[in-house]
Formats: C-alpha cells, sequence, structure tokens
C-alpha cells in the first residue's frame, strides 16, 4: 500500500517536470530547431520579446537580417 501510493507520487512527479521542460524550450528562427532556453548557446532581444538561438553563428545572421528569419516564422 505505501509503496504504490510512493510510485504515483513519483510519477506525477516526474511528469511536472516533463512539463516544465517541454514549456522552456524556444525555436530557433534561423535553423526552425528547438533550443533549450536555459542552455541556449545566444540570446537576442527584438520588440521586447526574447529570442533563443543554438549557436551564436544562428545569433549573427538573425541579426544581419531580423526581418528575413521573423515573416519566416509567421507564414
Ligand atoms: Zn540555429
Amino acid at each position: 500500500m505505501y509503496i504504490k501510493s510512493k510510485r504515483i507520487l513519483h510519477a506525477r512527479v516526474y511528469r511536472w517536470a516533463l512539463a516544465r521542460v517541454t514549456a522552456r524550450m524556444a525555436i530557433d528562427p534561423v535553423c526552425n530547431m528547438t533550443v533549450d532556453e536555459a542552455t541556449a548557446a545566444a540570446t537576442t532581444e527584438l520588440n521586447g520579446m526574447k529570442l533563443y538561438f543554438c549557436t551564436g553563428a544562428c545569433k549573427k545572421a538573425f541579426d544581419s537580417h531580423p526581418e528575413r528569419y521573423l515573416s519566416r516564422e509567421r507564414r
């Protein structure tokens, strides 16, 4: 009885942790890769919106032509 309830609790905590992780994922607007916001290699801010990049190269590409990547993302 005790072991059974402990297992249910563990499953609940695991599911909660998983949801937290997926909620923190952002899309790199340059290469469309999923980027973990906590470990993103580079970030930039545009119109109060924070964007995350997988590498500094993607950030550089975005910074030189932000409108190109933003219009592609909205489509
Ligand atoms: Zn990228």
